[in-house]
């Protein structure tokens, strides 16, 4: 069938030293049979004085998603390691492309929750980004036949500031943001956006590691952008299949995207001062249109008082990241969504698995772009 919920699979990491130090507990604990998460009440500080707790009850909770990783301790026997987060969801996703359907899969979650280990990962432990770009173009070069040609072009963007940077050419000061247009075939775009042809794994890791560059080289000298920024990574696959028999040519097209979101905690302080922030609002910006997007996406039909239904708008155009992943939110995409979760943290915890909860119930319509061309 053409429309799919999106897949939502969620993701524990391992303590870090600054956890150890402190003696943290694991408030998670999953069930690898039925993909159940559960977050655990912590336990009472009992030497602080209860006006501290500000009435805050803290209960057990327990959500089921499609997976449910287990990524704290490398003993446990059922530990997902980055191989195995590839092979659940990386891989299906790859395979939909290769049918010429448009995918996207982003990480989601507070600052420090593992979204970057996961997306991007690390020389010795690559994430889902560098396995996806091998795993495409092994396919590509096992695939090697005379009527099917593949083409593969790469950008890489992020959104600050609701300001778009082109992540694949050198950083400018000023710095240079780029504008959207919208297309009436394929929605909003970035225009002017670099766009590159890639030949081999080789040549999209040096891309992928120039933009990711670019944007760390930013988190020193303007504390942390990377945790309020939003890293879009495209790749474009096209297939040109031209059928030796009845001299007919097709045109497969398929977008790949992974999103790194900003820290999910950045939301909340917006949310939380309740007042329009000047300068450093837009920040949230994104963030907080997101939340409002998936909410609108997950319970289309909302109920007035009158008891009259009303068909709600989806405020993608609020902000610059949920107009650009307009489609990829609730259109033409197939698409999962990965909560990272930190350890020990129970409430930022509850937000982002009450978010992901909530996320399962989108459904997008996804179809497969192919083209006649003669
Ligand atoms: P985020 O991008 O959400 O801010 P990071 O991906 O940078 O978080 O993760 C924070 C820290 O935790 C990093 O040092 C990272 O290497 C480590 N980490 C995160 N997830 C894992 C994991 N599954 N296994 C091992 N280390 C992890
Ligand atoms: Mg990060």
């Amino acid at each position: 069938s053409p429309g799919g919920n999106v897949k939502v699979v969620v993701r524990v990491r391992g303590f870090l030293p600054r956890e150890i130090e402190r003696d943290a507990d694991c408030l998670i604990s999953m069930n690898p049979y039925t993909q159940e998460t559960t977050l655990h009440a912590p336990e009472v500080d009992t030497s602080k004085p209860r006006s501290q707790a500000r009435g805050k009850v803290y209960e057990d909770k327990t959500f089921t998603f499609d997976r449910s990783f287990w990524s704290h301790n490398e003993s446990d026997e059922h530990y997902a390691d980055q191989e195995e987060v590839y092979n659940c969801l990386g891989e299906e996703f790859l395979d939909h492309n290769f049918e010429g359907y448009h995918t996207c899969i982003f990480a989601y979650g507070q600052t420090g929750s593992g979204k970057s280990y996961t997306m991007m990962g690390t020389p010795d432990r690559p994430g889902l980004i560098p396995r996806t770009c091998e795993d495409l173009f092994q396919r590509i070069e096992e695939a090697q036949s005379v009527d099917t040609t593949y083409h593969v072009r790469v950008s890489y963007f992020e959104v600050y500031n609701e300001h778009v940077r082109d992540l694949l050419v050198p950083r400018t000061d000023p710095p240079h943001y780029l504008k959207i247009r919208e297309s009436p075939t394929d929605g909003p775009y970035v225009k002017d956006l670099t766009d590159v042809p890639v030949r081999s794994f080789a040549d999209i890791m040096k891309l992928m590691r120039k933009g990711d560059m670019s944007r760390t080289v930013a988190s020193t000298k303007m504390n942390d952008t990377s945790s309020r920024s939003h890293a879009v990574f495209t790749i474009v696959l096209k297939q040109i299949h031209h059928d030796l028999a009845t001299d007919e040519t097709t045109e497969r097209t398929a977008r790949i995207r992974l999103v790194d979101l900003a820290g999910s905690e950045r939301a909340k302080a917006t949310e939380a001062t309740g007042q329009r922030l000047r300068e450093g609002s837009n920040i949230n910006k994104s963030l907080t249109t997101l939340g409002r997007v998936i909410a609108a996406l997950a319970d289309p039909k909302q109920h007035r008082p009158g008891g009259r239904r009303v068909k709600e708008v989806v405020p993608y155009r609020d902000s610059i990241l949920t107009w650009l992943l307009k489609d990829s939110l609730g259109g033409n995409s197939k698409t999962a969504m990965i909560a990272c979760v930190a350890p020990s943290d129970y409430d930022e915890t509850l937000s982002t698995l009450r978010y992901a909860d909530q996320a399962k119930r989108i459904r997008t319509r996804a179809v497969v772009n192919q083209d006649h061309v003669s």
